[in-house]
């Protein structure tokens, strides 16, 4: 039996469960320990029989419970190399800082995010180093481009306090510190337990973005969210697949028409921004083979999208392939799980 279970997808976070009889992988953490393991109880997965982490790309959305759940449950992180160092330099500000430039980014910080800095300030040890290193807002944290807002969000912020507070508790520990490193290359398959992984290359602004096909007993199951457009070499691993995870981030429209600066419309547009409704759905009609029980549409942005208007699209895309045994649409939610797709 091979499940896959939705904890969460969005701007705002994303995580999904891929397991087998006897393996089971959290695929990006990009949500606080504490709502990880609250969303996995709820969606009847259990937190500690989880056997390993792997990361897509450091961005935030993807890796802000990483450290924290890895630690917590001491298991390992896979991600590629290029992946780990990004997500280190994020956490390990570039040069030593003296303390009065310390106070001018708790200012700043202040200024985005009231509650974070009160229980900073609750928090931190008491040298200047344990101070700047504990602080991933004032280090800049990598965004994914959709859904970019000047405030932090109520999970970004929850995530923060977790780190700030298991730093506090030791804070001899480094912040960066985790159980065990597994290096991978894309294109370079691998297994975990009893599930093979196949990383591939995705179009997206960040160090060495990974889209995973796995396979288990048989099932093929392929997560690709996070892209500008859809290369060959992506479309090639969607083959075959029973389960498809998708991306169908934004509205052409919405987006164009909508309040972010034109800077950012053209990153989210770009080439290594994210897939738009119209782009996935015609990947759907003209790329897809037709062959997955579920089409998952994930990643959806909640400023530049509407659920229905993602349906709609790629239902006309799969319109004639929709049947009893292939191609069940189903959408990924940011704020609850999704029921376990079984097969
Ligand atoms: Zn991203
Ligand atoms: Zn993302």
């Amino acid at each position: 039996m091979v499940r896959m279970t939705v904890l969460a997808s969005g701007s705002r976070g994303n995580s999904t469960i891929v397991s087998s009889a006897t393996t089971r992988i959290l695929v990006d953490a990009g949500l606080s320990c504490r709502e990880l393991i609250k969303r996995m109880r709820a969606a009847g997965e259990q937190p500690v029989a989880l056997d390993a982490i792997l990361i897509t790309h450091e961005h935030q959305d993807h890796v802000q419970g990483m450290a924290v759940t890895a630690r917590k449950l001491g298991i390992p992180v896979y991600l590629t190399e290029p992946t780990h160092r990004a997500w280190v330099r994020w956490m390990t500000p570039q040069k030593r800082i003296t303390y009065a430039e310390w106070i001018e980014q708790r200012k700043a910080s202040l200024q985005r995010s009231p509650d974070s800095v009160q229980e900073n300030k609750q928090g931190s040890g008491n040298s200047e180093q344990e101070l700047e290193r504990c602080d991933p807002i004032a280090a800049g944290p990598a965004r994914c481009s959709a859904d970019i807002t000047a405030e932090p969000d109520a999970e970004e912020k929850a995530a923060v306090e977790e780190a700030i507070a298991e730093t506090a508790a030791s804070p001899e520990r480094d912040p960066t510190s985790l159980p065990s490193v597994e290096y991978f290359r894309s294109g370079n398959g691998f297994r975990i337990g009893d599930i093979a992984v196949t990383p591939f290359t995705i179009p997206h602004d960040a160090a060495d973005p990974v889209g995973f096909v796995f396979e288990a007993d048989g099932v093929r199951i392929a997560i690709a969210t996070d892209l500008g457009y859809m290369p060959s070499n992506v479309s090639v691993q969607l083959r075959r697949c029973d389960v498809l995870m998708l991306e169908s981030n934004h509205d052409v429209d919405m987006l164009r028409d909508g309040p972010y600066p034109w800077s950012v419309k053209q990153r989210v547009m770009s080439r290594v921004g994210h897939l738009s409704n119209d782009a996935a759905a015609e990947f759907l009609a003209k790329g897809y083979d037709g062959g997955a029980a579920y089409v998952v549409l994930a990643h959806l942005s909640e400023n530049n999208n509407l659920p229905e208007l993602a349906r709609i699209s790629a239902e006309r895309a799969l319109r004639d392939r929709m049947s009893l045994l292939a191609n069940h649409l189903m959408l990924a939610e940011q704020d609850r799980a999704l029921e376990a797709i079984v097969l």
